[in-house]
């Protein structure tokens, strides 16, 4: 059975900069956001990370031959509709329960099945121990905890909500559609709500024996080789600082990969900078800022961030 690290978190807090580095190591298969793999590449035919339409992708094809005999043979409106069903964050006090109605483990696992067999196939296909899936969705991991057998480890990234929220409002291109498009957009107070939701529920994943391991994006950008050994070391990798040459100062040399979706960091190749992104602090309007502080309080003072943001170091 595959070994299953799922990266988590609320969009916008670093989880794409580092599936890209966690790809860089050895033994280790980094996929992108599956969750989004239904739609946006077995249905719309975007862009893999290696650059090549997902129908065209060498790597990708074998997943899927191996997975379900081919894509073709995967019914998309099927899984979107199990989707809907089961993996709403809505649902997530349900999901977190300790027991179910018979019929509804039964959508869970057919919905969880799917990830389960593309783990699988990548897993050989690539030759990796460990297959990395940054969807992000902590409804999914909570889905993905219903598969019986599955080496599920959550690594779960915090960013400072204020950061979050400014990076919300920004306007971001999505290359990798037919039709150029832009990402999704969300006012502060929304993104605040939302970043209080998702990041409570990888907290109940925890209560329910999964294994979480959370690392605040801030610090891990300020020294990433220190926290790539430590989740090298969560994943079961056998991972020395002689695998981490790719790093160099404040950058890091990617080769291409091949995630499925995500952020368009993911078609980066070559020189990547490591710079800690705090546009925030000078762009977002005080009265915004005092507002995420006020509404995500708890949490970001449980996360050991400083209310007052200007007092960060
Ligand atoms: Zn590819």
């Amino acid at each position: 059975m595959a070994q299953v690290l799922f990266l988590g978190g609320l969009g916008r807090s670093g989880t794409t900069l580092v599936e890209r580095l966690l790809g860089e190591l050895p033994g280790v298969c980094a996929l992108g956001e599956i969750v989004h793999l239904w739609q946006r590449d077995v249905r719309d035919d975007e862009r893999c990370g290696c650059g090549a339409r997902f129908s065209s992708c060498d790597f990708w094809d074998a997943v899927g031959e191996r997975a379900f005999g081919g894509w073709h043979q995967v019914d998309v409106y099927r899984v979107l509709a199990l989707q809907n069903a089961v993996e709403r964050t809505r649902y997530i006090p349900r999901l977190a329960a300790s027991r179910l109605p018979e019929e509804h483990v039964a959508l869970i696992e057919e919905y969880a099945g799917y990830y389960a067999a593309i783990y699988e196939a990548a897993a050989v296909v690539s030759g990796a121990q460990v297959v990395v899936d940054s969807s992000k969705h902590s409804a999914l991991a909570h889905c993905l905890r219903w598969w019986p057998g599955l080496d599920l480890r959550v690594v779960h990234v915090v960013r400072d909500a204020r950061g979050v929220a400014y990076s919300w409002t920004k306007t971001v291109v999505r290359p990798e559609a037919e039709v150029p498009s832009e990402m999704t957009r969300y006012s502060p107070a929304r993104s605040a709500l939302l970043w209080n939701a998702h990041n409570a529920a990888f907290a109940l994943l925890g209560r329910r024996g999964i294994p979480v391991r959370r690392i605040r994006y801030e610090e891990f950008v300020a020294d990433p080789r220190t926290g790539l050994l430590d989740l090298a070391a969560f994943a079961g990798l056998d991972v020395t600082v002689a695998d981490l040459t790719f790093i160099d100062g404040e950058e890091a040399e990617l080769r291409p990969g091949h995630s499925a979706a995500g952020n368009p960091m993911r078609f980066t190749v070559g020189r990547m900078p490591l710079r800690r992104d705090d546009d925030w602090r000078d762009a977002l309007p005080p009265v915004q800022r005092r507002l995420v502080g006020t509404v995500c309080a708890p949490l970001l003072r449980a996360y050991g961030y400083p209310l007052r943001s200007r007092s960060l170091p």
